[in-house]
């Protein structure tokens, strides 16, 4: 299992208020390296399938919505140690409990609206990937 990939969601909002750029910079200032990128729009099969952990929880049908209300990017980034190292870059899921300098901190509106999405292990990492690219359109270093 590879240790340095993770991948991302740029969510709805966050593209909606122009955040897209800033964002970006934030991944490439701390090291993380695009090695695929894509705008698309998510289906509510693939975003049930994205967050089937979640399916039992109350706000399931609510993230669903919003997150198949617009459109997203999605992104596989390459760094060492990407995963804990991107969680820690985006800071928690609620921006009021996100560290100052976290990009959630920075970007995000509320527990649910909050900017990004980011991989929570190397498994779903790569399970995450796998639904939006295939092998072709990963550019890995190394
Ligand atoms: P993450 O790994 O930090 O993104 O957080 P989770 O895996 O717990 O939740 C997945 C996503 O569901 C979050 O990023 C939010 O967009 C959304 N979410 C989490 N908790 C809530 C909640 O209590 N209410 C609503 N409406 N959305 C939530
Ligand atoms: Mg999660």
């Amino acid at each position: 299992m590879r240790t340095d990939l993770t991948f991302t969601i740029i969510k709805p909002s966050a593209i909606r208020k122009n955040f897209t750029g800033p964002i970006i910079e934030m991944f490439n200032r701390n090291g993380f390296k695009i090695v695929a990128m894509k705008m698309v729009h998510l289906s509510p099969d693939k975003a049930r399938i994205l967050y089937e952990v979640h399916k039992e929880r109350p706000f399931f049908n609510d993230l669903l919505a919003y997150m198949t209300e617009d459109r997203i990017i999605v992104a596989a980034l390459q760094k060492e140690n990407a995963v804990a190292d991107f969680r820690e870059l985006i800071g928690k899921t609620d921006p009021n409990e996100a560290a100052f300098g976290t990009i959630r901190k920075m970007f995000a509106e509320s527990h649910k609206i909050n900017a990004v999405h980011g991989s929570d292990s190397n498994e779903n990492a790569e399970r995450e990937i796998g639904l939006f690219f295939s092998e072709d359109e990963i550019f890995l270093k190394n």
